[in-house]
């Protein structure tokens, strides 16, 4: 299990120091900003579909390592899929971030996030590029829900 948080710590390091997809999507058709006041996080997505699908996701960011990780593993998993798989992968992650324990035969980054339900007070931070998504894709709906 040591050499599992060992790796997972190794994954988020460097998707924080060369993160994926970042930088500004000059041609897109959705954007959000999100803000996460407990621990400063800011960040800014945009997206361009194309149908039901994700041509190009890409986002800017002043924020901590672990939301940095986790923004760039959301544009990773997320560049060219299917709508109908936002969702699910959302909560693959959620189910991640409260300590499920990833299938150890599936090839996955995300899992990476797992660890990071053992310290509660960055699970915002690790949520906030996935709220910010949910924000561009669904604007109406998340400006009404409570
Ligand atoms: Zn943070």
């Amino acid at each position: 299990m040591a050499d599992l948080q060992e790796l997972y710590q190794t994954i988020i390091m460097d998707h924080n120091k060369r993160p994926r997809h970042y930088g500004v999507l000059a041609d897109f058709t959705h954007r959000a900003e999100g803000y996460n006041p407990i621990c400063g996080d800011k960040l800014e997505i945009r997206l361009k579909l194309s149908g039901e699908q994700i041509e190009a996701i890409q986002f800017e960011a002043a924020c901590c390592a672990i939301c940095k990780a986790s923004a760039s593993m959301m544009t990773q998993a997320l560049t060219g899929a299917e709508l109908k798989a936002v969702d699910e992968t959302r909560g693959q992650v959620d189910a991640y971030l409260q300590g499920a324990l990833p299938d150890p035969d599936a090839d996955d980054e995300l899992a990476a996030l797992s660890g990071v339900s053992q310290f509660p007070a960055r699970i915002k931070c690790a949520q906030l590029p996935w709220q910010t998504l949910d924000k561009a894709l669904r604007p109406k709906e998340s400006s009404s829900e409570n």
